[in-house]
């Protein structure tokens, strides 16, 4: 049975927000979250050709969700918005254009860097103040976004939002970006609070944290190989791919999910 089929047709299910949504984890979100009726609106920060092949793929899986359960009418076309939230003030236009395309009723907060590995007694300010606008302030003002059109306070209908952490949150990543660790040890902290604060409200808030998977992060930070070196430190013994972390993503934002808020779900094969 399908994610659509337990969920149940609707006529479409709304609009996710999918920051990061041109390659790795974003990207499979956004493509299973169209599979499963949503339309998606994405965000990237330069990769625009690649942003663009996932709109293409979200647009035909939608299509294809329509045609599935008979539903009338054609489903809004996905879209992609260029906006680097290493600047916050770049976030609300990114909502304001996904207002025309619909009702959201998803977030993924995925959007997220690391770094070169480091010690602490090596690491800038800069360096400290990009990661934590990027990995956890721009995360927040997403939330905050969202609520402000989800949540029945303000009269939306309710809806999801799934912010992605990491298992570094646990394990610290001591020797290597302990800065990144506390990073997502806040977004921990943060879905707990806002999963309470806003329960009442028809908002479901919950978290996924991914161990080692096989996207372009490592090798963005000068570590290419290290999914391969790091298998044998796996219980799974082996990375992770993305679309095995969108599964956990689309699960938390369906109806499968309806009793489930303030989860932090691991998906790191036992790391
Ligand atoms: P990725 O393959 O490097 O993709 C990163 C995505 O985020 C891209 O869409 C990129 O846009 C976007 N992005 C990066 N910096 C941005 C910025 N300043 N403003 C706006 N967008 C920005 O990363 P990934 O591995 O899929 O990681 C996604 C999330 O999972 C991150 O939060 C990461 O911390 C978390 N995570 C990953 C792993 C892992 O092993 N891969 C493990 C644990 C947690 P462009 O394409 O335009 O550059």
């Amino acid at each position: 049975m399908t994610l659509s089929e337990r969920s149940g047709p609707r006529a479409g299910r709304g609009v996710a927000v999918v920051t990061g949504g041109s390659r790795g984890i974003g990207a499979a979100s956004a493509r299973l979250l169209a599979r499963s009726g949503w339309t998606v609106c994405l965000t990237y920060r330069k990769e625009k050709d690649a942003a663009a092949e996932v709109v293409r793929a979200c647009d035909a899986a939608t299509r294809a969700f329509h045609a599935e359960h008979g539903l009338p009418g054609t489903p809004t076309g996905a879209i992609a918005v260029a906006a680097d939230v290493e600047d916050p003030a770049s976030i609300p236009a990114v909502f304001t254009a996904a207002d025309s395309l619909g009702q959201l009723t998803v977030l993924v907060n995925n959007a997220g860097v690391t770094d070169r590995a480091a010690r602490v007694d090596e690491m800038t300010v800069d360096r400290l103040t990009r990661m934590f606008t990027i990995n956890t302030i721009s995360v927040i003002v997403c939330a905050g976004e969202a609520v402000r059109r989800m949540s029945t306070r303000h009269g939306g209908p309710g809806g999801s939002i799934v912010n992605i952490s990491s298992a570094a949150s646990r394990l610290g990543s001591p020797g290597v970006y302990v800065d990144y660790a506390a990073s997502k040890g806040a977004v921990d902290t943060f879905t707990i609070g806002l999963a309470r604060e806003v329960a009442g409200e028809k908002v479901r808030v919950n978290a996924v944290r991914p161990g080692i998977i096989l996207t372009d992060i490592h090798a963005t930070t000068g570590d290419p190989d290290r999914p391969a070196q790091a298998a044998s430190s796996i219980p799974a013994g082996r990375p992770g791919t993305a679309d095995e972390v969108a599964d956990a993503v689309a699960w938390l934002c369906s109806d499968g999910a309806s009793y489930t808020t303030g989860a932090i779900v691991d998906v790191s094969g036992g790391r």
